[in-house]
């Protein structure tokens, strides 16, 4: 279980409001999911889309080929923004703090952006993970065919989980908006980032990316372990911060709800002394 709880807002289709506890499915480890349906099958460049009503008009499958060229896309802008390092003005160094860190989180952003293939389980079995590879498989939870992992779903609101080269999305992925907007950029208040919650992480995209942060290795040795809240990610130091998804997550979505006017400054304590460069997440 992870033990931190954080609450965000979900928009349903009439924009009404309400809150939920949102946790990451990693903290419900699963087996390799049971996939019956095998006409039922989609792609997205290396992306394969499983259980989704491929083929079916306006399905979850026929979205997520629309969501995930539009995260290709943003990916690009990204990387190049990472490339920046501490001078990036999108929170690399409020999220990853040296410049050291720069090629690692450029790497798993590019690995997201090509699909790289993953290692995939081998059921115990002590083989060479080079040759066990898999593409990475998003797969669209159904509570029938994956009882165990609805179950997860459904224990605390949860939108995606991911485990080997699968990443799971439960109904709830569905209720979230699917990309970051400007106002969701935290502000400074009383020196802390307000809201320090998770808002500008809990949109399809940014859920996506968290999870694709665990699929290509972002994980911190105890599950348990993982931040969640903006406040949290901010506090985590260089080589915490490059094994919790939040902290790409946050990145990306930083990036995507730019809207560049003036700077937010995110006063955080534990960087009071390099606020500035410190702590800006996005611009708005
Ligand atoms: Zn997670």
């Amino acid at each position: 279980m992870i033990s931190v709880q954080t609450t965000y807002r979900v928009l349903t289709g009439s924009n009404y409001g309400f809150n939920v506890f949102l946790y990451c499915l990693l903290a419900y480890p699963f087996s390799n999911p049971v996939l019956s349906k095998a006409l039922d099958v989609a792609r997205s460049g290396n992306y394969v889309i499983r259980n989704c009503n491929a083929g079916e008009s306006g399905s979850m499958a026929e979205q997520l080929q629309t969501l995930l060229p539009q995260i290709y896309d943003n990916l690009q802008g990204v990387i190049a923004d990472a490339a920046l390092g501490t001078n990036s003005q999108h929170g690399f160094s409020a999220l990853f703090k040296k410049n050291d860190s720069i090629d690692f989180v450029q790497g798993i952003f590019k690995s997201m952006a090509a699909g790289k293939p993953v290692p995939i389980h081998t059921e115990g079995r002590t083989t060479n993970p080079l040759l066990n590879l898999g593409w990475p498989t998003i797969v669209c939870v159904d509570p029938e065919e994956q009882p165990d992992i609805a179950r997860g779903c459904a224990m605390e609101p949860v939108p995606a989980g991911n485990d080997g080269q699968y990443v799971m999305l439960c109904p709830l992925f569905w209720e979230i908006e699917e990309e970051a907007a400007s106002w969701e950029c935290p502000r400074v208040r009383r020196n802390t980032l307000t809201p320090n919650d998770d808002t500008l992480a809990v949109n399809q995209q940014a859920a996506l990316v968290h999870e694709l942060a665990h699929m290509y290795g972002v994980t911190p040795p105890n599950k348990d372990d993982e931040s969640y809240i903006i406040g949290d990610a901010v506090d985590l130091d260089e080589e915490n911060s490059l094994q919790n998804a939040a902290n790409f997550a946050y990145f990306y979505a930083g990036k995507k709800a730019q809207t560049v006017k003036k700077p937010i400054l995110g006063l955080h304590e534990a960087f009071s002394g390099a606020v500035s460069s410190a702590s800006k997440i996005c611009y708005s």
